[in-house]
């Protein structure tokens, strides 16, 4: 039987250390490179990555996770498994590289047929997996094995690298299902895994990872116990399948992103070889619990989520714990979760001053932590500084001094009429989420100006430019609430980021976010506020050019949190209303300069939603407080919007209720705007704007499809007796991303089909 290596990691950035990836996938989807030259390009970056990592350390056979993904690890489990999506099952028999792209990103030319499957966020990690679609016609079996072949495509490259694959309890748990249930594939799912471990182990692997996140999360659609139900009968049947093969085939199942709690024994009872906790989770006492009695236990003691240097101390207390518990020979060290949620090296990060420096880790630095912790090497990194400055005391007395009517604005009712006055909107007022595309002359701009290759005066006129053009172009159009386009913005975190005290940018700290996404999340380190207004500009000078209402538009106080690093030497909440009160005085001022709607996008509320029910209570509190705090200094006339980024909320709705905006848009059109018929269910009392128009695809919906959305939202409405003046028209998200070839004649046929729908009440 092979060892397990003393040493691993979960997973590794698949996306380069210089986004390699991004750049290979959008010239070959845009045809401007060929499939084997694609196919060439990206096996290289995956042999480079593993030289990287023996370079490292990890040199044991094994140590290496096979963790590359084209687009996304479920993704790539569901094609493995043939689970193609009902609409997509043409392209189920041989499918190929491009009908897997084709599931993740859609096909235009196919119309209603083309929908992309959807897509959500992968646990409380800003990650987002595309969602397996199981149906009467899904038919379970090996297909698209990118798994064996990168295995032995390693191999031959002289690695014996470790393969990853999404476990079945976890593909099951965070799959949908339409007319059949996850008990309908058990059997299937159990010998396709079987069969894939033989597979694999025929061409040399000895051990196989299987990711099983889903076991601890609670907010699935299983309960705990279900999943633990499934997850029994699936390995038993893979371990009796498995048992006659004489090439000894060896499971390693994690379980990232959660603590084990009371469960944590249960789990020993999996007929598993190694089993993996996330110990960042948890506190000591689970860890005497454990036993995994003969089997290996692979540690996760190594946060592979944050970016903060490993506490010696704190480390070193949990591993005495183990050590007494678990004999010597059945311990390993690893990462809590794959590093894919952190950047690369801090070796780019040339900017960053060696005093924070020597506070960080990222992947590469953690590595080394797995590595010393485990006594294969030693660590030789310079001590951690003080973080000096990381305290203010006008912060910290400011928000001890808050009072409860800080929190509070007039009733619902109070709001609307008063609001009405000012506004005077149509019904089904149309709207975008803020941002128009970044096409590459915007950001040739921001970057010359960040080079100091154009004066600020150059730099303001050409974005006025860009502002006027977004402006004439909603008039044209026939939007009725307006935006400013955002494109002074980089990326809706680190511009505020950027702005306020308290925070540092790094140079290319890239995480994936969906597909050839990703995004550079900022360090938030210290003690947050606001120097001086810096939207106010921008959004005056557009509000000038129209007689349109336009929106003032900041980033929520919780997306802040949720999509930098954030210090971890004192509670969130703390952090979170120093953000608020910082973004409290810019909605102040936008307010003063005579802005009438201000939209303060949370699309991650959801997102930092803990995993256990215990802990979400006291998350939903200080979270809505946050927002609460940043958006109740306003008079009743001004409009508060806010923007989520995910439609599948019913164990959030409550919060978003209790953030008292007046209008919350929402993504819907991926889930053909199942959310509304629920919004009405719940009574939802203010605003609502179900996203039509689905942004994360560059198909373009057709005038008639966005108006049998509408419509069909509009008799929801009626149906539930619910006021239709709380009905907006909004795509899903911010159109950033798009091009403008798609976005325009998309923005066209929505407005277009919302006059129709006017028309017809
Ligand atoms: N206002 C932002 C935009 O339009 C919102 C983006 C988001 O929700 N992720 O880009
Ligand atoms: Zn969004």
């Amino acid at each position: 039987m092979a060892k397990f290596p003393s040493a691993t990691i979960l997973g590794y950035p698949r996306i380069g250390h210089n986004r390699e990836l991004k750049r290979l996938e959008e010239a070959y989807w845009l045809g401007k490179t060929q499939k084997k030259e694609f196919l060439q390009d990206t096996k290289e970056l995956r042999i480079q990555t593993y030289k990287h990592l023996r370079d490292l350390g990890l040199s044991e056979d094994f140590s290496i996770p096979q963790s590359f993904s084209y687009y996304d690890q479920v993704l790539d489990a569901s094609c493995l498994f043939n689970i193609v999506p009902k609409r997509f099952q043409h392209l189920a028999a041989g499918l190929t590289i491009d009908d897997y792209f084709t599931i993740a990103r859609g096909d235009t030319s196919l119309g209603e047929n083309g929908l992309p499957a959807e897509m959500t966020k992968w646990f409380d990690t800003n990650y987002h997996y595309i969602v397996p679609e199981f149906t009467p016609e899904t038919k379970i079996a090996i297909n698209f094995n990118q798994v064996t072949q990168q295995f032995l495509e390693a191999k031959e490259a002289g690695f014996l690298v470790r393969p990853v694959i999404v476990g079945p309890v976890t593909l099951l748990a965070l799959a949908k299902f339409e007319n059949v249930t996850p008990y309908d594939f058990i059997d299937d799912l159990a010998t396709a895994y079987a069969e894939l471990l033989g597979d694999l182990c025929k061409n040399g692997a000895r051990w196989v990872q299987f990711d099983e996140p889903a076991l601890f999360a609670e907010t699935l659609h299983l309960s705990t116990d279900e999943l633990f139900e499934i997850a029994d009968k699936l390995y038993r049947k893979i371990y009796t399948l498995k048992h006659d093969n004489p090439d000894k085939p060896q499971v390693f199942v994690t379980t990232p992103y959660a603590c084990a709690g009371k469960y944590a024994e249960r789990l020993t009872h999996l007929p598993v070889e190694a089993l993996h906790y996330d110990f960042t989770e948890c506190g000591t006492k689970v860890l005497e619990n454990v036993d995994a009695s003969h089997k290996v236990l692979v540690a996760g003691l190594i946060n592979g989520r944050n970016i903060w240097r490993m506490n010696d101390d704190a480390i070193q207390e949990k591993l005495n714990v183990l050590q007494k518990h678990i004999p010597p020979y059945w311990l390993r060290i690893s990462t809590s979760t794959s590093l894919q949620h952190v950047p690369h090296t801090l070796d780019a990060e040339t900017e960053l001053t060696d005093e924070l420096k020597s506070n960080l880790s990222f992947a590469d630095e953690k590595i080394a932590e797995v590595l010393a912790l485990s006594g294969v090497v030693g660590q030789n990194r310079a001590p951690k500084q003080e973080l000096k400055g990381r305290k203010v005391t006008e912060v910290s007395e400011r928000l001890a001094n808050i009072k409860d009517t800080d929190f509070e604005r007039e009733s619902v009712t109070e709001r609307k009429n008063a609001q009405h006055k000012v506004l005077n909107l149509s019904l089904l007022p149309t709207t975008t989420i803020g941002s128009f595309p970044q096409t590459s002359d915007i950001r040739v701009t921001r970057s010359s100006y960040k080079k100091q290759e154009i004066t600020e005066a150059e730099y303001t006129s050409a974005m006025q430019a860009k502002i006027k053009e977004c402006i004439d172009l909603q008039e044209e159009i026939g939007l009725d609430v307006m935006v400013h386009g955002e494109a002074e913005r980089n990326d809706m975190v680190q511009y505020f980021a950027e702005n306020f005290e308290g925070f540092a940018v790094t140079k290319n700290g890239w995480v994936q976010s969906y597909g050839s996404r990703s995004t550079k999340p900022s360090i938030l380190w210290g003690d947050v506020w606001r120097k001086k207004a810096f939207t106010v500009p921008w959004i005056t000078y557009a509000d000038s050019l129209t007689e349109k209402p336009v929106k003032g538009m900041l980033t929520g106080p919780v997306t802040i949190l949720a999509w930098s690093f954030v210090r971890d030497d004192q509670p969130k909440g703390v952090t979170a209303n120093q953000v608020a009160l910082a973004l409290r005085d810019e909605i102040a001022d936008l307010e003063t300069a005579g802005i009438k709607i201000i939209q303060i996008d949370e699309p991650a509320l959801r997102e930092l939603l803990p995993l256990k029910l215990k802990d979400q209570k006291a998350y939903i509190d200080w979270s809505v407080a946050s927002f609460r705090l940043a958006t109740s200094g306003v008079k009743k006339e001004t409009q508060i919007h806010t923007h989520l980024c995910y439609s599948e909320f019913e164990v959030i709705l409550p919060a978003i209720i209790g953030l008292n905006a007046d209008v919350t848009s929402i993504e819907a059109a991926r889930s053909k705007m199942e959310i509304v018929a629920q919004l009405v269910d719940a009574k939802y009392p203010t605003g609502i704007g179900p996203g039509i128009y689905d942004i994360h695809s560059p198909r373009i919906p057709s005038k008639d499809e966005l108006k049998a959305l509408l419509l069909k939202a509009v008799k929801d409405f009626k149906d539930g007796n619910m006021d239709l003046t709380n009905l907006w028209v909004n795509p899903d998200c911010g159109l950033k991303t798009r091009r403008n070839e798609e976005s325009t004649p998309s923005l066209v046929n929505m407005v277009q089909a919302t006059l129709e729908v006017r028309n017809m009440l």
